[in-house]
């Protein structure tokens, strides 16, 4: 990574720090996980100490990262880290929290195939508070 930024760096071909897409993601990133954290306690274990952003479905699945109604979940730091390293737990608590309905449906549509989100309509819907 560092290697690859010193090269970027020297390069004739000097490219910005950050592409377009990069940094509309980390906005969107940002407003929603204040969107998540603002419901101010784990929905776990109803801490209010350090809150995070969780993922329901891995973040990786662009399709559905975004929507913090349906996939973001607002957890301390320590029930985010014990359900990270255990999978199965944490399919079985979501699928408590949101219905086994409403799991399916969210997990066809992360593994939808076809394009990439229109990262400035998420970002746009975020600022409005809106469904991504
Ligand atoms: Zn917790």
């Amino acid at each position: 990574m560092i290697r690859r930024r010193r090269y970027i760096e020297r390069s004739p071909l000097r490219r910005p720090r950050m592409t377009r897409r990069r940094s509309l993601k980390a906005l969107a990133d940002k407003l929603c996980g204040a969107i998540v954290r603002a419901r101010g306690a784990c929905e776990n274990c109803g801490s209010t100490k350090v809150l995070q952003w969780a993922h329901g479905l891995s973040r990786s699945y662009h399709n559905v990262r975004w929507d913090f109604r349906v996939n973001g979940f607002c957890l301390c730091r320590a029930c985010h880290c014990y359900f990270t390293y255990r999978p199965e737990e944490w399919r079985d608590w979501m699928v408590r929290q949101i219905g086994q309905g409403e799991y399916d449906r969210l997990r066809a549509r992360a593994m939808m195939r076809g394009g990439k989100p229109d990262l400035a309509a998420v970002v746009l819907m975020l600022q409005r508070g809106a469904v991504t």
